[in-house]
C-alpha cells in the first residue's frame, strides 16, 4: 500500500497527516502554526509535526514519495516564491528552499482552499462529481474550483481565488487591498462586522443580538447571528438575508462560468444548519442567468471539515505530474 503526506497549513494550526490510496487519514498530527514566530521556525515545526505523523505509524520519509503542502497563499510555481501569506505576514518568501533544509522529499505546494476543494471531491461531499466550486466561508473566503476532477488553478497557479472576485463595484474594502472582493460581503468577519455596523446605526437594543453579545457588539458571534436569526430575530433575518444575497449574486457568478455540478460550502458559515441552506439554494435559482428555467446547480455542505486540507494536500502529485507534463 502506497502512502501519502499531507500538510494543512493554517493561521491556527499547523496539521499533517498521512493518507492511504483510498483517502483514509491513518495518522494526525497538529500542533499550533505559531503565527509570529520566525520563517525558519515555522517551516521547522512544519517539518517535525509531518514527521510526527510519519512516525506514529511506524513510517519514514522513505515511505512517501513526496510532501504535499496546502498553504493559505499563492506560491508561483516557476520561481517557487510564496508571494503572500497574510495569518504569518509573509512577502515574497522563498519558501521551497526553506522547506528543503527539512526534508529529502519533493515539495508541492498549493492554495490551501484548492486542497479543500480538491479532498472533498476525491473523498467528501463531492466525490460523486466531476466537476464542483467550493467555497470556504470562514475567517476569508476560500475557492477551488474542480474540473474534470482536477484542480483549476489558471496559467500561474493563481486562479481560483473566488473569494477576491469583485461582487460590488467600489465596494468595502478586503483584506486584499482591493475594494468589493466577495470575501468583504461573504466571510465570517464580513458577517459580524456589517451586523455590528447595523447595531451601532440601531436606535433601540431591542434586537436578541444585543442581549447575545452582553450589549458589547465587538464580542458578537457569527453564530449568535444564527442563533437570533433561527428565534426570528428581525435585525438577525435582515443581515442574514441581506448576506444570502451577496453570496448567492457569488455563487451566479461561478455558476455562470463554470456550471459546476454542485456548489460544496465549507468554513464556519457553512455549519449554520439546513434551513440557511435551503435559503440559499432557494434563492441561487432566481439569482442567476436562466436559473429558473433550467434550474441551477445544489449547494451542498462540505463533508471532511478540515481532513479535506489534509487529504488534498497529500494527494497533490497526480496534478501536478499532469501539469508539468503539459508544460513540456
Ligand atoms: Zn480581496
Amino acid at each position: 500500500m502506497k502512502y501519502h503526506l499531507g500538510l494543512d497549513v493554517g493561521g491556527t494550526n499547523l496539521a499533517a497527516g498521512v493518507v492511504t490510496e483510498r483517502y483514509e487519514i491513518i495518522s494526525r498530527k497538529s500542533v499550533p502554526s505559531g503565527a509570529g514566530r520566525s520563517l525558519e521556525e515555522i517551516v521547522r515545526a512544519m517539518a517535525d509535526v509531518s514527521g510526527a505523523a510519519l512516525t506514529a505509524v511506524g513510517l519514514s520519509e522513505a515511505d512517501v514519495e513526496y510532501w504535499g503542502i496546502g498553504m493559505p497563499s499563492y506560491i508561483n510555481p516557476e520561481t517557487g516564491l510564496l508571494v503572500h501569506a497574510n495569518c504569518f505576514g509573509w512577502r515574497n518568501v522563498a519558501i521551497l528552499d526553506a522547506l528543503a533544509r527539512h526534508t529529502k522529499l519533493p515539495v508541492v505546494v498549493e492554495n490551501d482552499a484548492n486542497c479543500a476543494a480538491y479532498g472533498e471531491i476525491l473523498a467528501g461531499a463531492g466525490k460523486d462529481y466531476d466537476n464542483a466550486v467550493m467555497l470556504t466561508l470562514g475567517t476569508g473566503v476560500g475557492g477551488g474550483i474542480i474540473l474534470n476532477r482536477r484542480i483549476y488553478a489558471g496559467a500561474d497557479g493563481m486562479g481560483g481565488e473566488l473569494g477576491h472576485t469583485k461582487l460590488v463595484y467600489n465596494g468595502r474594502q478586503c483584506t486584499c487591498g482591493q475594494y468589493g472582493c466577495m470575501e468583504a460581503y461573504c466571510s465570517a468577519r464580513a458577517l459580524a462586522g456589517m451586523t455590528r455596523e447595523e447595531m451601532a446605526a440601531a436606535p433601540g437594543r431591542d434586537s436578541l443580538l444585543w442581549e447575545a453579545c452582553g450589549g458589547v457588539p465587538e464580542a458578537l458571534t457569527v453564530r449568535q447571528i444564527f442563533d437570533a436569526w433561527e428565534q426570528k430575530d428581525p435585525l438577525a433575518e435582515k443581515m442574514v438575508d441581506q448576506y444570502v444575497e451577496y453570496l448567492t449574486a457569488g455563487m451566479s457568478t461561478f455558476i455562470t462560468i463554470f456550471r459546476p455540478e454542485i456548489i460544496i460550502l465549507g468554513g464556519g458559515v457553512s455549519n449554520a444548519g439546513e434551513a440557511f441552506l435551503e435559503k440559499i439554494n432557494r434563492r441561487l435559482g432566481a439569482q442567476t442567468f436562466a436559473g429558473m428555467e433550467i434550474g441551477v446547480p445544489r449547494v451542498i455542505r462540505a463533508k471532511l471539515g478540515n481532513d479535506a486540507g489534509i487529504i488534498g494536500a497529500a494527494m497533490l502529485r497526480p496534478r501536478k505530474q499532469q501539469s508539468i507534463k503539459k508544460r513540456k
